[in-house]
C-alpha cells in the first residue's frame, strides 16, 4: 500500500507508524468510485443523447446511483423499469446490470432501437451460463434475489439455474444430477462471503464446475482490498454510493467485519453526529457507481470539521477501460474522448 499526501491544510506524506499517531484525518482509499463498466455505461447515455437528442430511453437505472441518474434524467433521458414503458419503435438502452433473453426479444416484437450498455463483465457471466446450460449443467448462480443483474443472468437459463445467496441455501439444495453441477456469480459480490459458499457447494458437490476466471468482478475486488488494508488504520469508514448499490454494501460489510464501523451515504448531507464520534481517523472510499465529485465535497466537508490531513491509500493500480458498443465507438472521436463525460 502506497500513501500519498494530498493537497490539505496539514499536508503530510507519510508511512503506517505516523498514520497511526496522527490526529483528525482522513484516509481516502484508492481505487474508489467509477468501474471502467460505469464510466462506458455513463458515456453510452451522454453520446446517444448528443448523436440522437432527447428522449433517449433507459431501461432501469443506468447504474446504480440517484447522482448519475437524476444527472441523465435532466440530460434528457427518460427512465423506465419496463419497455412496455416506451414508446414503439424508440431508442432504449440497456443498462450496465444486463437484461435476460426475454427482454432482448420484446425489444424486437416492439421494434425498439436498442443500445446495450451492459458492462461487459456481466456478458462474460452471461456467456457462461449459456455455456454450461448447453452442456447439460445445473448452474447454481450466487448471487442477490432481485437484483438487476441477477435477474437478468437467471434469465439466461431459467430451467437450468439455482439461485444461491448464503451457505445455508446451499445446504437446502437438491439437485437432479449431483454430478452435472456448475457455478457463477454475481459480479459485486463479497469476496469472503463468496468464497465460504463456493467452499461448501465443492463440499456438497465434489464435481462442480466453475467459471474459466472469477466472476466477482475486478473492481469490486480491488474496492474491497482497499478497504481491508485501511479498516485496521481507521476508527470509521464513510462510504459514498446509493442504497441498491450492491458493490458499495458490500464494502460496508467489509468494513464491519474488520470490526471498524462503516457508513453508506449518497452524499455529505447524510453524515450524523454519533459516526463520528471520537473518530480521530476516517477513511473514505466510493462504490463503482458514484461521482468523484461526492467524494471531494465530502472531505470538504470533513475539513469543516478539523480533519485536516489528508492522506491517499493506493492499495492497487487501476487502468481499464471498456470499448463502447460499435455503434457509438464510431461516432466518438467527433463528439469526446472516452470516458471523460462522466
Ligand atoms: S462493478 Fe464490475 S461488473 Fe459492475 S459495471 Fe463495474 S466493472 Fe462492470
Amino acid at each position: 500500500m502506497s500513501l500519498t499526501g494530498l493537497a490539505s491544510d496539514s499536508t503530510t506524506s507519510t508511512g503506517m507508524a505516523s498514520l497511526a499517531a496522527s490526529q483528525k484525518k482522513i484516509i481516502l482509499l484508492k481505487p474508489r468510485g467509477f468501474c471502467a463498466g460505469v464510466v462506458r455505461a455513463i458515456d453510452v447515455v451522454k453520446i446517444a443523447l448528443d448523436l440522437y437528442g432527447a428522449p433517449i430511453y433507459v431501461r432501469k437505472e443506468i447504474v446504480h446511483n440517484r447522482y448519475v441518474v437524476e444527472e441523465l434524467r435532466q440530460a434528457g433521458a427518460i427512465f423506465v423499469e419496463e419497455l412496455s414503458e416506451a414508446p414503439e419503435g424508440a431508442r432504449v438502452i440497456f443498462s450496465a446490470h444486463g437484461v435476460s433473453p426475454a427482454v432482448r426479444r420484446e425489444a424486437v416484437e416492439r421494434r425498439l432501437q436498442v443500445i446495450d450498455a451492459t458492462c461487459p463483465l456481466v456478458t462474460k457471466v452471461h456467456l457462461e451460463a449459456v455455456r454450461f446450460a448447453k452442456q447439460g449443467y445445473t448452474i447454481v448462480l450466487i448471487g442477490h434475489r432481485d437484483h438487476d443483474e441477477v435477474t437478468g443472468t437467471l434469465g439466461e437459463a431459467p430451467d437450468a439455474m439455482v439461485l444461491v445467496s448464503d451457505v445455508a441455501d446451499v445446504d437446502r439444495l437438491e439437485l437432479k444430477d449431483p454430478e452435472r453441477v456448475s457455478y457463477l456469480t454475481q459480479t459485486t459480490l463479497s469476496l469472503d462471503d463468496t468464497k465460504d459458499i463456493v467452499r461448501r457447494l465443492m463440499e456438497r458437490f465434489p464435481k462442480i464446475m466453475g467459471p474459466k476466471t472469477q466472476d466477482i468482478c475486478y473492481a469490486t475486488e480491488n474496492r474491497q482490498l482497499a478497504v481491508k488494508a485501511v479498516a485496521p488504520l481507521c476508527q470509521a469508514l464513510l462510504v459514498v454510493g446509493s442504497q441498491n448499490s450492491s458493490n458499495s454494501r458490500r464494502l460496508v460489510e467489509v468494513c464491519e467485519k474488520s470490526g471498524v464501523p462503516a457508513y453508506l451515504l449518497d452524499d455529505k448531507s447524510e453524515i450524523r453526529p454519533g459516526m463520528l464520534e471520537n473518530v480521530t481517523t476516517v477513511a473514505i472510499t466510493a462504490g463503482a457507481s458514484a461521482p468523484e465529485h461526492l467524494v471531494l465535497e465530502l472531505i470538504d466537508y470533513l475539513k469543516s470539521q478539523g480533519y485536516s490531513e489528508l492522506e491517499e491509500a493506493e492499495i492497487k493500480e487501476e487502468d481499464v477501460r471498456f470499448t463502447l458498443p460499435a455503434d457509438l465507438e464510431t461516432f466518438v472521436p467527433k463528439l469526446h474522448p472516452v470516458g471523460t463525460r462522466a
